[in-house]
C-alpha cells in the first residue's frame, strides 16, 4: 500500500471524486483517495443528477453557473457524456411569503445572467395543465436547469484522476489522523498508516464523524430521504416536463423515462437508517395522486433511497479546520451532485495555497456563529 501522498481525500463520492481530480492536475502523484465502503456507493448512489440555477444564495447560483458550465463541456473535456437534459425546475408557491421569496431570488438570478421565468398561478396551470396547481399562487420556471447522469460523471472524474497517477483504496476506513502539534502529517487507515501534509475531508452524511477523529466539530447530520419511483407512466403525459416543487409543502414531482417520480421532504427522519415507515409511502403516493388523479393507475414500481448531509444554514462546508493542511467539503443538503464540478476547482486552489476564484468565505467553517444566511430553497 502506498505510504505516502501528495494529497489524501478521505471519500470517493462524487465530491471526493471531483476533489481528487482537481488536485491530481496539479499535484505530484499519487493522490489517494480512500473510502470505508465502494466508490460512488454512499449518497452519490442514491442523486438523482438533478441540476439547477435556482438558488436563494448568491454563492450557490455561481456554485451552479460554474458547474453546469463545466458539465456542459465535461464530454470533450473528460471523455465521458453526462447525457444532459434540460427539463427544467418549476418552484411553485402557495403562499404569500414563498412567492416573495421565489421573486426576489428570481431577480437575484437574472442579475447573475440565468434565465428566470416567472408565472402567475392560471399561467402555470395552462402551462401544464395535467398538474392540479389550482390553489398555487405563482411560481418560476427555469429551462437551463435539467438532470443528468451522476454515475458517469462520478466516473469521469474518477477515470480522469487515475490517469493522472490518483489510487483508490477501497474498503478502507480511516480511523484517525497524526497531528503534529496544529498540524495535520497524514491518516491512520484499517490497512495502515498513509503519510501526506494535505487531507481533505469528503466523507458525505459521515464527516462529522472524521472531523472528530481531528477533534474538530463538523457540524454535518445524515438526513435520509426517499423518493418514489412508479412502474409505468400515465397516458397522456408528456415525454418531459419540468420537476415541479412545491416549496411550502415540499412535495416534489418529476418525471424520468418510463417513471413518474415524487417525494414530501416534510418527511424528515432522522440518523444514518433510511429505513422509512410504510405510511410515508402510502402518504406521498396519495398526495401524488392529488395532483395528478391519474397516477392511481401505475403502481409504485420501485424507490431511491439514501442521506442528505446536513448543515445548520443548508449550506455547504468548503473550508480550512483551523489544524494545518485539514480541509473540509462537505454537507452539501442534497445538491452535491451539482455543484460537485466548481467545489472540485475551489478545493484545488484552498489546498494549493490560492485564494480561491470566488469568495466561499460563508461556506467556511468558522461561520457557524448564528449569523450566516440559510439557503430556502432545498428540496
Ligand atoms: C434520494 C437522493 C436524491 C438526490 N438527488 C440529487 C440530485 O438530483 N442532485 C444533486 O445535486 N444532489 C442530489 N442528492 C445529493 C447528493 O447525492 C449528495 O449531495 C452527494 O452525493 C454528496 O456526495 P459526497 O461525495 O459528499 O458523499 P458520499 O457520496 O456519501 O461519499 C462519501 C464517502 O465517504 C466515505 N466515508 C465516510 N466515512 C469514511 C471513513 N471514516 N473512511 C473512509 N471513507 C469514509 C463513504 O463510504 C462514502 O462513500 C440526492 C441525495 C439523495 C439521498
Amino acid at each position: 500500500m502506498t505510504k505516502k501522498a501528495s494529497a489524501i481525500v478521505i471519500g470517493a463520492g462524487i465530491i471526493g471524486a471531483s476533489v481528487a481530480y482537481n488536485l491530481s492536475r496539479s499535484l505530484p502523484p499519487p493522490v489517494v483517495i480512500v473510502d470505508m465502503m465502494r466508490a460512488g456507493s454512499g449518497s452519490t448512489a442514491a442523486a438523482l443528477g438533478g441540476f439547477r440555477h435556482q438558488f436563494s444564495s448568491r454563492l450557490n447560483v455561481q456554485l451552479s453557473i460554474e458547474s453546469i458550465k463545466i458539465l456542459e463541456r465535461f464530454k470533450d473535456t473528460m471523455g465521458v457524456d453526462p447525457l444532459i437534459r434540460y427539463d427544467g425546475y418549476l418552484f411553485i408557491a402557495h403562499t404569500q411569503p414563498s412567492l416573495t421569496m421565489l421573486r426576489l431570488n428570481a431577480e437575484m438570478q437574472r442579475s447573475l445572467g440565468v434565465p428566470v421565468e416567472t408565472y402567475s398561478g392560471e399561467e402555470i396551470l395552462r402551462l401544464l395543465p395535467f398538474y392540479d396547481f389550482s390553489d398555487a399562487l405563482g411560481g418560476n420556471l427555469c429551462y437551463r436547469d435539467g438532470h443528468a447522469l451522476t454515475s458517469a460523471v462520478h466516473q469521469g472524474y474518477l477515470s480522469k484522476a487515475f490517469s493522472l497517477g490518483a489510487q483508490l483504496l477501497e474498503n478502507t476506513r480511516v480511523t484517525g489522523v497524526i497531528l503534529d502539534e496544529q498540524t495535520i502529517r497524514g491518516v491512520e487507515t484499517s490497512l495502515g498508516t498513509i503519510y501526506s501534509d494535505s487531507v481533505v475531508i469528503a466523507a458525505g452524511a459521515y464527516s462529522a464523524g472524521v472531523g472528530r477523529l481531528a477533534g474538530v466539530d463538523i457540524p454535518v447530520t445524515p438526513q435520509p430521504r426517499k423518493i418514489l419511483f412508479t412502474r409505468g407512466v400515465p397516458r397522456g403525459l408528456p415525454e418531459s416536463f419540468p420537476l415541479i416543487v412545491e416549496v411550502d409543502s415540499t412535495f416534489a414531482l418529476g418525471r424520468e423515462h418510463n417513471s413518474v417520480f415524487f417525494s414530501n421532504n416534510r418527511w424528515i427522519i432522522q440518523g444514518f437508517d433510511a429505513d422509512f415507515p410504510p405510511e410515508y409511502d402510502e402518504q406521498v403516493f396519495t398526495e401524488a395522486i392529488k395532483r395528478l388523479p391519474p397516477l392511481a393507475d401505475s403502481p409504485i414500481g420501485y424507490s431511491v433511497r439514501g442521506l442528505y448531509e446536513t448543515t445548520p444554514d443548508a449550506n455547504p462546508i468548503v473550508s480550512e479546520c483551523g489544524i494545518g493542511g485539514l480541509y473540509c467539503c462537505a454537507g452539501f443538503n442534497g445538491h452535491g451532485f451539482m455543484h460537485a464540478p466548481a467545489v472540485g476547482v475551489l478545493m484545488g486552489e484552498l489546498v494549493r495555497g490560492e485564494k480561491p476564484h470566488l469568495d466561499i468565505s460563508e461556506f467556511s467553517l468558522k461561520r457557524f456563529d448564528g449569523k450566516n444566511e440559510h439557503e430556502r430553497l432545498v428540496i
